[in-house]
C-alpha cells in the first residue's frame, strides 16, 4: 500500500480555501478538491454528493475516477446507498466489499464497479447535512479506521467551505435554471398543506418582484418613441382614476377595510416628492417612461434598505404603482397587477396582500411561507381564497402563465397537468359548487343524537363575513377578530371609525350574542404604522392583551366603541392571550372605568355586558379556578393554546407537524378548563381551528363542552358532526382519550 501523508492532506485543506476564492466556475472548484484529495489519499476515485433538502436528494457534483457523464445525473435519496445511509445517520461508512455490503446502490454505466474498497464520509456543519465526501479504491481493504478519523477532520474543515460553494450553486441555479440537475427536473405534482380549502385552475403568476423595473423587451421599442411632459401627468391622472375605480369596485365585498386596500398606493401617488423627482429626471432629459423606471427603483431600493420587513415589503406598493405607470404611458399590459382569476405563487405575504388578491379576483395562492394557523389563512378564509402551503421554491421559477390546478381541499398542486388530471378535477369542482348549496339545509339547531343542544357560532373577521355567518344560521358570533380593521389601516382607527364598523356588526345580527375579542396585534399581526421595534419573537413579545395594557390610550378607544356599539345589544367582551389573574382584572377594571367615563359624558353605551377571556396559555390552567371565579365566559384558543402547550410557532410551516391539537397535554388541560367553567356554572366554547376538525367534535362535546365557534363555511359539516354524536358515547370515548398516554394512541382513538 502506497503510504499517505495525512499531515500534508490537512495542511492542504487551508489552500484549498484559498483556492475557492480563484475558482470562476464553482463545479471546476469542487472538480479540484477531489482531485486534490484522490491525490493525496492515492485513491482511484473520489467524488463529491451535494445533498439538496428541497428534493432530499444526494446529486453527484464533482467526481476523479468515475465517468464525467455521470456528473449532475447519479442522484440518490437521504438514506439510499451507502453514501445516502452516511449522510442520512451522519456516520462514515467505510467497507472492504463494497458490493456486497447491504445497502449497497449500484449504477450502470458510471464505471463504479471496479472499486471495492469504500470510505464514505458526510460533510455536516452543525445540523446541516451539506454532502459527501466518497472515496474508492479497487484494491480490497485500502481504507483503514485512521483514515476514516482523518477524513472526519477534513471534511469537517471542508463543511465551511463547501456550504457557501453550495449556495453559490444554488445562486448560479437560480440564475441559468437549464444549468442545474435540481431545476431540470420538471415540477409536475407537489404536496403541499392546506391553508384555505378551495380549488382553482388557473394561470400561475409567481409575484416576486425586484427592486428595478426592467422594461420588457416590447416595452423597450414602444420607449423608443419620444414622450413628454405631458403624457406623463396624462398617466397620472389615468393611474389615479384607475386606483379609484378599483377601490370602488371592492366596497362591497369588503366595506369594512375597503378603502385602505390601496391606500398606500394612492398616497404614493399623489406624494409631490416622488411626482417632482419624476419630473425633474424627465427636465434632465429622460424620456418619462425612463424617468418612472429610474425614480420608481430608487424608491423601492431604499423601502427595501428598511429594517422592518413588513416596511420592506411597501416596495411593490412603489413597484406596482410603477408598473401602473408605464402602463398608462406606454400602453403594455404588465403582470404585476394584471392578476385578475390568477393563481398566484409568492415566498411570503402580508395580510393587506391578501386583501388585494381578494380585491383583484385572484382564484389562488400558493405560499412558500406561513402555516396553517397564521392569521393570514385566517383572513384568506374569510375571503374564501384558496391557499395551499409549499416550501417548493422551485415553484418560484416556473414560467408565467404556467396552468397549475390547486386542489386546496386536499393541499395538491398540479403544475401543467395532463387532459387526465384535469378531467379527474371537472368532477371535483362540480361537487365543489354542489357543497355551497348545502347552506340552504342548514337547520336552525344543532342537536346531539340523544337530543343535547349545541350552539354553533361564526367567527368574523371582516364585516363581509357576516352574510356567510347568517345564511349558514350561526347562533351568534363567537369570535369577533377586532384587529383586522386595524391591520390593514395605516393609522389607529379612531373611536368613531371602530364605532361605525362594530355598529355595523352588531346590526348584522340582531338579538344576537356577539362577543368581541379586544385587539389582538402581534405575532403575526403586524401594524405598520406601529414599530414594535423588530422583536426576535414576536409571538412571545408585546402582543395581545400586553399590547392593550400598555397603550390605554388605543386600548379606551376600543373600549368605549364596542361599548357605544352595544347599547341594547346582546354582546359580550373578552380579552386575549390572558396569562394571570392580575392581568385579566386588571383588564376588566379598565372597561368598567371606560364605562364610567362614558356614563360621565352622557354617551349611550351597553353599561354592563359580560366580560370573559380567551385561554390561550398554560399558564392559566393552574389558576383556571380562581380565574372561573372572575371571568363571565371562557372562550378556548386553540390555535394559540397548542402553540404555547407544545412551543409550536404556529406560523412555521417547518414544524407543522409537531402542531399537534391531540396531544394528551392538550386534550387533558382543555378537559380541566371545560370542568372549571362547569364547577363555577360559567360559560365555555371553544374558538379555536381545532373546533371546526370534525374528528374532535365526539371529545369536545365529551368534556362538556356546548358551544363551538367557527369559521362560517365550517358550519353544516359541523352540525352533521354533532347530530352524528351520541352523547353517552363520546363521553365513554372521552373518558378512554383522557387516560391514553401516546399520541399515537390518540390518533388511533379519535379515528
Ligand atoms: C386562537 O388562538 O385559537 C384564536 C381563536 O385566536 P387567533 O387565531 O386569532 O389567535
Ligand atoms: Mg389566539
Amino acid at each position: 500500500m502506497i503510504p499517505r501523508d495525512h499531515t500534508k492532506l490537512i495542511c492542504d485543506i487551508g489552500e484549498l480555501s484559498g483556492l475557492f476564492s480563484d475558482t470562476s466556475s464553482l463545479d471546476g472548484f469542487l472538480q479540484k478538491i477531489v482531485e486534490m484529495i484522490s491525490s493525496h489519499m492515492h485513491s482511484e476515485v473520489c467524488s463529491i454528493y451535494i445533498y439538496y433538502e428541497n428534493t432530499n436528494e444526494l446529486v453527484l457534483r464533482a467526481t476523479k475516477g468515475l465517468k464525467p457523464e455521470a456528473i449532475g445525473k447519479v442522484t440518490m435519496k437521504l438514506g439510499e446507498g451507502l453514501t445516502g445511509i452516511a449522510l442520512k445517520e451522519l456516520r462514515p461508512v467505510c467497507e472492504k466489499n463494497a458490493s456486497k455490503t447491504p445497502g449497497y446502490r449500484y449504477f450502470p454505466d458510471i464505471g463504479e464497479e471496479l472499486y471495492e474498497s469504500f470510505l464514505a464520509v458526510p460533510i455536516v456543519r452543525g445540523t446541516n447535512r451539506i454532502g459527501a465526501v466518497v472515496i474508492q479504491n479497487s484494491q480490497k481493504n485500502y481504507f483503514n479506521e485512521e483514515d476514516t478519523k482523518v477524513f472526519r477532520a477534513i471534511t469537517s474543515q471542508l463543511a465551511n467551505t463547501i456550504e457557501t460553494a453550495k449556495l453559490l450553486i444554488s445562486f448560479n441555479e437560480k440564475a441559468s435554471p437549464a444549468a442545474s440537475p435540481t431545476v431540470a427536473k420538471e415540477l409536475k405534482f407537489i404536496k403541499g398543506r392546506v391553508g384555505c380549502e378551495g380549488f382553482s385552475f388557473a394561470e400561475a403568476i409567481v409575484h416576486e418582484q425586484s427592486v428595478d423595473l426592467a422594461p420588457p423587451e416590447e416595452q423597450m421599442t414602444i420607449a423608443q418613441a419620444r414622450l413628454t411632459l405631458e403624457d406623463f401627468h396624462r398617466a397620472v391622472q389615468e393611474t389615479e382614476k384607475q386606483l379609484e375605480a378599483l377601490q370602488e369596485q371592492i366596497e362591497e365585498k369588503l366595506s369594512d377595510v375597503a378603502s385602505l386596500i390601496f391606500t398606500a398606493q394612492i398616497l404614493m401617488l399623489k406624494d409631490q416628492s416622488f411626482l417632482d423627482a419624476i419630473v425633474k429626471a424627465i427636465g434632465e432629459g429622460l424620456n418619462p417612461p425612463d424617468a418612472v423606471r429610474k425614480v420608481a427603483s430608487q424608491y423601492a431600493t431604499m423601502f427595501d434598505a428598511l429594517p422592518n420587513q413588513y416596511l420592506r415589503d411597501k416596495k411593490h406598493d412603489v413597484l406596482d404603482i410603477g408598473s401602473r405607470l408605464l402602463e398608462n404611458l406606454i400602453g403594455v399590459g404588465d403582470a404585476h397587477h394584471d392578476l385578475k382569476g390568477k393563481i398566484v405563487i409568492s415566498r411570503q405575504l402580508f395580510p393587506s396582500d391578501i386583501l388585494k388578491f381578494s380585491s383583484l379576483n385572484v382564484s389562488g395562492v400558493i405560499l412558500l411561507s406561513g402555516g396553517v394557523a397564521s392569521h393570514l389563512t385566517i383572513l384568506a378564509v374569510s375571503l374564501g381564497l384558496p391557499v395551499v402551503f409549499c416550501e417548493e421554491p422551485q415553484l418560484l421559477k416556473i414560467p408565467q402563465g404556467t396552468k397549475v390546478i390547486l386542489d386546496a381541499d386536499n393541499g395538491n398542486i398540479y403544475v401543467s397537468p395532463t387532459q387526465e388530471v384535469i378531467e379527474s378535477f371537472k368532477n371535483k369542482e362540480k361537487d365543489r359548487l354542489l357543497a355551497i348549496q348545502v347552506k340552504h339545509e342548514m337547520k336552525d339547531m344543532t342537536v346531539t343524537s340523544d337530543g343535547e343542544r349545541v350552539r354553533l357560532m361564526a367567527n368574523i373577521n371582516l364585516l363581509g363575513d357576516l352574510s356567510a355567518a347568517r345564511e349558514y344560521r350561526a347562533e351568534g358570533i363567537g369570535l369577533y377578530r377586532t384587529e383586522f380593521p386595524f391591520i390593514v389601516r395605516s393609522d389607529f382607527p379612531s373611536e368613531e371609525e371602530q364605532l361605525s364598523i362594530y355598529t355595523k356588526l352588531v346590526q348584522g345580527m340582531p338579538g344576537q350574542e356577539i362577543t368581541f375579542r379586544t385587539l389582538d396585534i402581534g405575532g403575526d399581526k403586524v401594524l405598520s404604522y406601529y414599530d414594535n421595534g423588530n422583536e426576535e419573537n414576536p409571538f412571545l413579545g408585546m402582543r395581545s392583551i400586553r399590547f392593550s395594557l400598555r397603550h390605554k390610550d388605543v386600548f379606551a378607544q376600543q373600549i368605549r366603541a364596542i361599548l357605544r356599539a352595544g347599547v341594547g345589544a346582546n354582546i359580550r367582551m373578552m380579552f386575549p392571550m390572558i396569562s394571570s389573574l392580575d392581568e385579566f382584572i386588571e383588564a376588566k377594571d379598565f372597561v368598567r372605568q371606560c364605562a364610567d367615563e362614558l356614563s360621565k359624558e352622557g354617551v349611550p353605551h351597553h353599561a354592563n355586558p359580560p366580560i370573559g377571556m380567551m385561554v390561550e396559555l398554560p399558564s392559566v390552567i393552574e389558576i383556571i379556578d380562581e380565574l372561573a371565579q372572575e371571568a363571565d365566559f371562557f372562550s378556548i384558543g386553540t390555535n394559540d393554546f397548542i402553540q404555547y402547550m407544545l412551543a409550536v410557532d404556529r406560523t412555521n410551516e417547518k414544524v407543522a407537524d409537531f402542531f399537534l391539537p391531540h396531544h394528551p397535554g392538550v386534550l387533558r388541560a382543555l378537559y380541566k378548563v371545560a370542568c372549571a367553567a362547569k364547577r363555577h356554572g360559567k360559560d365555555v366554547s371553544v374558538c379555536g381551528l381545532m373546533s371546526h376538525q370534525e374528528k374532535f367534535v365526539p371529545y369536545l362535546l365529551g368534556i362538556g363542552i356546548r358551544k363551538l365557534s367557527v369559521d362560517s363555511r365550517y358550519l353544516y359539516k359541523i352540525q352533521r358532526a354533532v347530530e352524528c354524536v351520541s352523547l353517552k358515547e363520546a363521553e365513554a370515548e372521552t373518558k378512554k382519550i383522557l387516560s391514553t398516554k401516546l399520541v399515537r394512541d390518540i390518533e388511533r382513538l379519535l379515528k
